[in-house]
């Protein structure tokens, strides 16, 4: 499965934004954003004048970024918000937030959507019973997240539950810490998601 293997910093660099995508780091004083806060290149510290269609094109590679997903795999999941009732900017973003990579992240069992990934492809979680190791896998509401019984004894996987104790849940998944394990019981709410991005310019750039 493709995905980007290049320096992420940079990648939050060029959005203005932190995407969080490394773990620990984005919150130290480690982080780029808080050391270089400009677009890398030999012109990342020049004025620049934004087209319409660049802050539409900026919009989108933030959500793509921030998500880790590739261009054709989010022009999928726009096609599958379009089709949705409501908004189709909030349905993407729910589409997105509802990615079992996501969903790990999210729990606290994994400290960057990277990380969520690389553990749900090694098979560490299963839905409603079953193992699933497809990081772009949907969840829905009333389905059980859990820690499989074979990873709960993973060194890997016990660091980060611990590093996680305090991590606060967002309201549409409800955590049992005891027995690893989770419920979606709804769908987030716009201002439950913590991405500072336009979803707007993002319809509107791909409605052209
Ligand atoms: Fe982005 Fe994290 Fe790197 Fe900071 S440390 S620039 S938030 S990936």
């Amino acid at each position: 499965m493709a995905r980007y293997t290049g320096p992420v910093c940079k990648l939050c660099r060029r959005e203005g934004q932190k995407l969080f995508l490394k773990g620990e780091r984005c919150y130290s004083s480690r982080c780029a954003i808080e050391r270089r806060n400009y677009a890398p290149g030999q012109h990342g510290q020049g004025r620049k004048k934004t087209s319409e269609y660049g802050l539409q094109l900026r919009a989108k590679q933030q959500a793509k970024r921030y998500y880790g997903v590739l261009e054709s795999q989010f022009r999928d999941y726009y096609e599958m918000a379009a089709r949705r009732q409501g908004i189709a900017g909030e349905n993407l973003l729910f589409i997105l937030e509802s990615r079992l990579d996501n969903v790990v992240y999210r729990l606290g069992w994994a400290t960057s959507r990277k990380e969520a990934r690389q553990l749900v492809l090694h098979g560490h979680f299963t839905v409603d019973g079953k193992r699933v190791n497809i990081p772009s896998y949907l969840t829905k509401p009333g389905q059980v997240i859990a820690i499989a019984s074979s990873s709960k004894d993973s060194e890997k996987i016990k660091a980060v539950v611990e590093a996680s104790a305090s991590k606060p849940i967002v309201k549409w998944l409800e955590l049992d810490r005891e027995n690893l394990k989770a419920k979606v019981i709804g769908i987030p709410e716009r201002a439950d998601i913590d991405l500072a991005v336009e979803e707007t310019l993002i319809v509107e750039l791909y409605s052209k």
